[in-house]
């Protein structure tokens, strides 16, 4: 029997990490349960188990938690999956399990970037108005829409998955899961003549290479700030995660 059964809310690289890094540690004495919103078909699984789609609410997550006996919960979701992190934080509260807040640590901006922050996609969007004509989209492929009022761009779009038809009229479609190399990077900057890019603030290693290759080719990035954090208990490392659950053995 295990000894506790953790919840990881997933869908991001550390979420997977730390199911490894559980695993790892803990071996069966741990039951690993790793969720995810099942909005992507090729899902590489992580180590333990899976489930898939959404809990039906706070409500839902809580009634979950119950019923599953579950014993702590990470939130290692992505830091612009808003309503699952407070779902998540409320939910853990009804049922009073505790919950933790993988918390990734912001980009920091470097004095050469050319950032343009705004405070959502559509904002995004309507900030291309005064830039160049070659844009490199790294936002969600179910983001697209806004970029369609700014018709009069050549869109580079890269996606974990394209949801077909993609609503912009001339673009080109990469489908590619991180992590990136900053030389695949330059070179997609350089080969496609990108004259500014479109990302969200989300932050860690994975994909900060083109961050820093927009710097190297003086690109303006028009960057989607993240939302506020959920309160509560939070760590920035995927070890301080598994430290915080271990705790509980
Ligand atoms: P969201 O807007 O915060 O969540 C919307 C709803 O989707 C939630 O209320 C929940 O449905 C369900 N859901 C979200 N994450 C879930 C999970 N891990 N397990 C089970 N259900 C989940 O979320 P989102 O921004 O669409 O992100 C969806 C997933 O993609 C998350 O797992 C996130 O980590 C990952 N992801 C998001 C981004 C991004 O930029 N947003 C980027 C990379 C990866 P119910 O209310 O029915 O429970």
């Amino acid at each position: 029997m295990p000894a506790l059964k953790v919840l990881i809310l997933g869908g991001t690289t550390e979420a997977a990490a730390l199911a490894t890094e559980l695993i790892a540690r803990h071996g069966e004495r741990v039951d690993v349960v790793s969720s995810f919103a099942g909005r992507v078909e090729g899902l590489k699984p992580p180590p333990g188990r899976i489930r898939i789609g959404g809990f039906g609410g706070t409500a839902g997550l809580a009634a979950y938690l119950a019923e599953e006996r579950i014993d702590a919960v990470v939130d290692a979701t992505h830091p612009f999956a808003a309503q699952m992190s407070r779902n998540a934080r409320e939910a853990a509260a009804l049922a009073g399990v505790p919950r933790l807040l993988f918390w990734r640590v912001p980009w920091p901006r470097h004095p050469l970037d050319r950032w343009i922050e705004v405070d959502s996609i559509e904002a995004a969007a309507q900030a291309l108005v005064h830039l160049g004509r070659r844009v490199w989209l790294t936002v969600g492929a179910s983001e697209l829409a806004p970029f369609a009022a700014v018709s009069d761009r050549w869109y580079l779009v890269r996606v974990i998955e394209a949801k077909a038809p993609l609503p912009l009229p001339d673009c080109m479609v990469i489908e590619a899961r991180g992590p990136f190399r900053l030389e695949n990077e330059r070179a997609l900057i350089r080969h496609h003549r990108i004259e500014a890019m479109v990302s969200k603030a989300s932050g860690g290693r994975a994909t900060y290479a083109k961050i820093e290759a927009a710097r190297e080719a003086d690109l303006p990035v028009v960057m989607v700030r993240r939302p506020l954090p959920e309160p509560g208990e939070r760590v920035a490392e995927v070890g301080g995660a598994a430290d915080w659950v271990s705790s509980r053995l």
